[in-house]
């Protein structure tokens, strides 16, 4: 697949509507501006890949709408070689924002397929997250502690373990809720025993699985 011309004039009005919509960090439109959407979509779909909708991805699972992105990647508050931990990989799309953002991912995905397909793709494009197969609804302790960490699916709650693989300082920010809508989060910590919750607006995402999440 290439990136043509009329794909980069595509990328400049979908950054043109997320500043209408009110993204104002400039290296998260610089980073949506530069991604080819359209190579996350299937040849004869890829006329949908720079509209702002979350897409069929395979496994019942979507690549999250830009705005939604956007949005996330902004309250995340990403500086250069901060440690983030994503759940839910899904397409990888999330994933390559928060790498052109300068910081180091890991990235975990509950779906066997997805997993196997991004790891496979996103390397093709130059970008390299550590990629992991399994539960994320727990988190990574693994390689905890991280600076940041974004949940891609909507929770049932905030699991306790991912404020426990926060650094001091750190930021979690994840959409939680019922099925239907969820609110987007933004949680930090601010020493071992305090948190602080801020609350933005409504979200729809498909459900977060696993023993933290809907089960
Ligand atoms: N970040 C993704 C992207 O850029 O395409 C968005 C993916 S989609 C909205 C949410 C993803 O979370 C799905 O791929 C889903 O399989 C995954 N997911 C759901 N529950 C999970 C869990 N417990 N651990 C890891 N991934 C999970």
């Amino acid at each position: 697949m290439k990136d043509e011309y009329k794909h980069k004039g595509m990328r400049r009005n979908l950054v043109k509507t997320l500043r209408d919509k009110g993204i104002s960090n400039e290296q998260v439109l610089q980073a949506i501006g530069e991604i080819p959407r359209h190579f996350f979509f299937d040849q004869a779909l890829v006329e949908h890949a720079y509209e702002d909708k979350a897409f069929p991805i395979g496994s019942g699972q979507t690549i999250s709408q830009p705005y939604t992105v956007a949005f996330q990647s902004e309250l995340l508050q990403v500086n250069e070689k901060d440690k983030v931990l994503e759940i839910g990989t899904g397409s990888g799309y999330q994933a390559m924002v928060l790498l052109k953002l300068g910081a180091i991912v890991y990235t975990i995905e509950f779906q066997k397929a997805l997993y196997e397909n991004t790891k496979q793709f996103l390397p093709r494009l130059g970008y390299q997250p550590h990629f992991f197969y399994g539960d994320g609804s727990k988190g990574l302790s693994r390689f905890a502690p991280y600076d940041k960490i974004i949940v891609t699916a909507g929770a049932p709650t905030v699991p306790d373990q991912l404020i426990e693989q926060l650094k001091v300082g750190g930021v979690l920010v994840i959409p939680v809720g019922d099925h239907k809508t969820q609110q987007m989060l933004r949680i930090t910590k601010i020493t071992e025993r305090k948190v602080r919750t801020e609350n933005f607006s409504d979200f729809r995402f498909v459900p977060l699985l696993g023993e933290e999440g809907w089960k």
